[in-house]
């Protein structure tokens, strides 16, 4: 019988607020442990919780743009359980009335646009951070600087189908999450958290079968992983006449395989209540207008833009509007030089490869618009050549600087007068005899080697095609 995997996922984004949600602790990454904390975040007793108008803010945004409904009231609870980390013994979250439902997300697959259908997505407090002692520190210490950082947790309708989708999924939601501001939703700092559930089912059902949960996936590169071994580990238990128990796993990174955690526990071991130290959540039509007409253009939008107004395929403009400041980058360069195509080529193409083998984002990129905007201007001017062009980014990339000036001090324009050309494709022809005997005897692929010659003579100077041209009329000029 072949199977199917049926996912759906459940995602916490931590919101960029410089404060925490409920007190006015910093919310600073990398601070000495419990240093920002207070009697509120430190659950001592006769505190009480003022909510962060800036959270709610940026999860009302978040939800705005997963196409939610936001709810207009909607109603802070606790979540009862014991865990160190915790320190007052619940978390502040939202239980049965969430602040928004009913969204999705367009996701690209191999079969085209798919949507996976948002259930909801609620506003709650993070917990702390238990630290265990290594080598011969026998004690567990607790850091509770993180503890009361505004999350969103968004929750997906188990729409996902396979691993690859639901890697997809993730990037897309850190893309939205990035345009809007509201998180960095870096998954290796934390920012972005996945919990993914599973099942399997034969092919073409329509029933859903007992899922796993998994939880500590820490990584983009995890996410399918995960999904894969827990996949195919269903599937043998199936296959071994066995039955899959409902349960919560865990991702081990270093073995590669999910483990089981803990037998699922029940929503109504958590006691969910709610707070009485919080008055529902009122938002008024007004407000969420308010922040709806803030909403900058999504990248949905931004890709459709790029293919309609300046021509762009499908792929390069999904590319570019994948990260808001590679499609700010982009644009921008446009102002200095209104050639779409070629800007797009060369973004996509020369200056990411760049930023990946740096592995930096391109605010911190050592070149800017206008300095790529120059470059690509006089390749396709055919003052200088391509391969120059791309030399010329290096440079501009370690040193800095105006192409242009640069093109005329290093002596870069591209040779364009075919008689000293001519001087150099006869040199070449006279000192590579076997490779000219070759192409004369048929084997015409050689004329790569020959023109790689004459651009090596000029430095990469002469327009290749140009040059194959010349040689073709030269070396025809021999048979005769
Ligand atoms: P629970 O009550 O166990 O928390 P929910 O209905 O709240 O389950 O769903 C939690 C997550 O699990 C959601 O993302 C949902 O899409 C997903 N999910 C629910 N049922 C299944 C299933 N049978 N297989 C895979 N994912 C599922
Ligand atoms: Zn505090
Ligand atoms: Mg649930």
């Amino acid at each position: 019988m072949e199977f199917e995997a049926v996912i759906g996922l459940e995602v916490h984004v931590q919101l960029n607020t410089d404060s925490k949600i409920f007190c006015s602790c910093s919310t600073a990454f990398g601070n000495p442990p419990n240093t920002n904390v207070c009697p509120i975040c430190l659950g001592m007793p006769g505190t009480l919780p003022v909510l962060n108008v800036k959270a709610v803010e940026y999860a009302v945004k978040a939800a705005l743009a997963l196409n939610c409904r936001i709810n207009d009231i909607s109603v802070f609870a606790r979540k009862n359980y014991f865990y160190p980390d915790l320190p007052k013994g619940y978390q502040i979250s939202q239980y049965d009335k969430p602040l928004a439902t009913n969204g999705y997300v367009l996701i690209e697959t191999k079969g085209g646009q798919k949507r996976i259908r948002i259930k909801r997505v609620h506003v709650e407090e993070d917990a702390g951070k238990n630290v265990h002692g290594e080598g011969n520190d026998p004690y567990s210490y607790v850091d509770l600087n993180r503890a009361g950082v505004p999350l969103i947790e968004i929750v997906t309708e188990p729409d996902i189908s396979t691993p690859e989708e639901a890697r997809v999924f993730l990037t897309k939601l850190r893309t939205i999450m990035r345009y809007l501001g509201v998180s960095n939703a870096d998954m290796e700092k934390g920012e972005l958290r996945c919990d993914a559930n599973v099942s399997i089912r034969p092919k073409g059902s329509n029933e859903l079968g007992v899922k796993t949960e998994i939880k500590n996936i820490n990584s983009f590169k995890f996410v399918a992983k995960a999904l894969e071994y827990e996949i195919e580990r269903q599937i043998l238990v199936i296959k071994a006449g066995g039955r899959i128990e409902q349960e919560t796993r865990l991702w081990n990174a270093s073995l590669g395989i999910t483990e089981t955690m803990r037998k699922k526990e029940m929503e109504h071991d958590y006691r969910y209540f709610p707070d009485p130290d919080l008055m529902p959540l009122v938002l008024k039509p007004e407000m969420i207008e308010k922040w709806k007409k803030e909403l900058p253009e999504l990248p949905d939008k931004r890709k459709a833009r790029f293919m309609e107004d300046y021509g762009l395929s499908s792929y390069d403009s999904e590319v570019l509007t994948s990260e808001k400041a590679i499609a700010d980058f982009f644009e921008s360069a446009l102002k200095f030089y209104n050639n779409p195509t070629a800007i797009a080529n060369w973004v996509t193409v020369e200056l990411m490869s760049r930023l990946n083998r740096e592995g930096i984002e391109i605010v911190d990129a050592p070149i800017e618009a206008w300095q790529l905007a120059k470059i690509v201007k006089l390749v396709e001017e055919n003052v200088i050549t391509g391969r120059v062009g791309k030399e010329l980014l290096d440079i501009v990339w370690k040193e800095g600087g105006d192409p242009e000036e640069i093109v005329k001090k290093r002596d870069m324009i591209q040779i364009s007068d075919a008689s000293s050309l001519e001087v150099v494709v006869d040199e070449v022809i006279k000192e590579c005899p076997a490779e000219v005997e070759k192409y004369l005897s048929g084997k015409t692929k050689v004329i790569g080697y020959l023109v790689g010659q004459v651009m090596k003579k000029t430095r990469g100077r002469a327009n290749p095609q140009f040059v194959t041209e010349l040689l073709e009329k030269k070396l025809s000029e021999l048979k005769r």
